[in-house]
């Protein structure tokens, strides 16, 4: 009987003894992920754009903002602008090689390092920022983006789009192809190809340059957004000439890059945060620029007498032509950048038969007397 209960009592022994092992290992699980959620991260964001510039400066800083609400103060980040840590175009590098985690700016700024670069900003006479944010979430973009972006180390998420954009500012008038022969333009990526076959020279220069550059004449026209970001800028104490349409930029997407080891480092949940929020800002920033761009653009033609003009059909014409060949050129030369040029291409058609009945009928629409 006293044996029975001995072994009784070391039974209950045993099973307090494993009970309170389980109980402390769980505290421990309980005690690591409370540590988990609690550690904190601060991250740096390098931006191609002046500090606190409206429209796509404010975008990195809306992204900042929002990841620190949403993140409740885990994840914050400090935006810097341009040249205050690193200059305009070496934020791709910095972010890559793990300098700072994060950064804001445009893909097509970095085609010499990787040439499909160029199709997640914008294609002339490509995807308007409609048919762009679409096929970056809906058609496939985004994992060809992640793929392009891979071997420098980056992830790369949309983070902004400024709708169609004005062709730009010029000091004389393009009447033809004959005029655009020797003229020094700021403009990037592809479509800077075009110009200079198109017989003129394309330079690559930060926002905040092209202001002094186009009135001390080191160049006699730049593209930069449209009327809400021109404005700011002052371009039109430059140039008078206010051409369109956006040819080259139908609805760029900005970009932010995120340092892989450094995405890897967050909780699930901050990955998603940041995700998040940029997708947020990505649909923003269109917003405001929608609502904006017109109010500015009456500003400069009534009150500063800037003159409106629209570049001619044989111009665009010609543009369109040189476009096909380098593209043609560019996709034979870079296996990634064919299938991206596919992607888009097979999404553009499909997409344009539905917007023909929709989008572009309801314009037409409303124009009706
Ligand atoms: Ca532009």
């Amino acid at each position: 009987m006293a044996g029975f209960k001995f072994r009784k009592f070391k039974k209950s022994l045993v099973l307090i003894f494993v009970l309170t092992f389980f109980i402390a290992c769980e505290q421990e699980e309980v005690n690591t992920a409370f540590k988990e959620s609690e550690k904190k991260f601060t991250w740096r964001m390098v931006t191609t754009w002046p500090k606190n510039y409206p429209g796509v400066g404010l975008a990195a800083e809306n992204i900042s903002k929002l990841v620190n609400k949403m993140s409740a103060g885990r994840l914050q980040i400090k935006v810097y602008g341009s040249g205050e840590l690193v200059p305009a175009l070496e934020v791709f590098d910095a972010v890559s090689r793990g300098t700072v985690e994060i950064g804001h700016g445009a893909s097509y700024y970095w085609i010499g390092k990787a040439p499909s670069a160029q199709f997640f900003t914008a294609l002339p006479f490509g995807l308007n920022a409609q048919e762009m944010n679409a096929w970056l979430h809906y058609g496939g973009g985004l994992e060809l983006w992640e793929e392009a972006y891979d071997k420098f180390n980056l992830i790369p998420l949309a983070g902004g789009n400024t709708g169609v954009q004005m062709a730009g500012w010029f000091n004389k008038e393009i009447n033809s192809l004959e005029d655009i022969k020797g003229t020094r333009m700021r403009i990037p990526g592809l479509a800077g190809k075009v110009w200079t076959e198109a017989g003129g020279e394309a330079v690559l220069m930060p926002g905040s340059e092209i202001f002094t550059n186009l009135q001390t004449g080191v160049i006699d026209a730049a593209e930069w957004i449209g009327p809400y970001n021109d404005q700011t800028f002052g371009l039109h104490q430059a140039a008078k000439y206010y051409y369109y349409p956006g040819w080259h930029e139908p609805g760029p997407t900005l970009e932010v890059i995120i340092n892989k080891e450094a995405f890897a480092s967050l909780p699930s949940d901050l990955q998603e945060i940041v995700r998040t929020a940029s997708r947020a800002v990505n649909q923003d920033m269109l917003d405001e620029y929608t609502a904006r761009n017109n109010q500015a653009l009456e500003t400069l033609v009534n009150t500063h007498g800037v003159i409106l003009k629209r570049l001619p059909e044989d111009v665009l014409k010609k543009f369109k032509e040189i476009t096909s060949k380098l593209l043609e050129e560019l996709i034979v030369e870079d296996p990634l950048s064919k299938r991206i040029f596919e992607s888009q291409e097979n999404f553009k058609k499909n997409v344009s038969e539905y917007h023909k009945i929709s989008e572009k009928a309801v314009y037409e629409m409303r124009e009706l007397n």
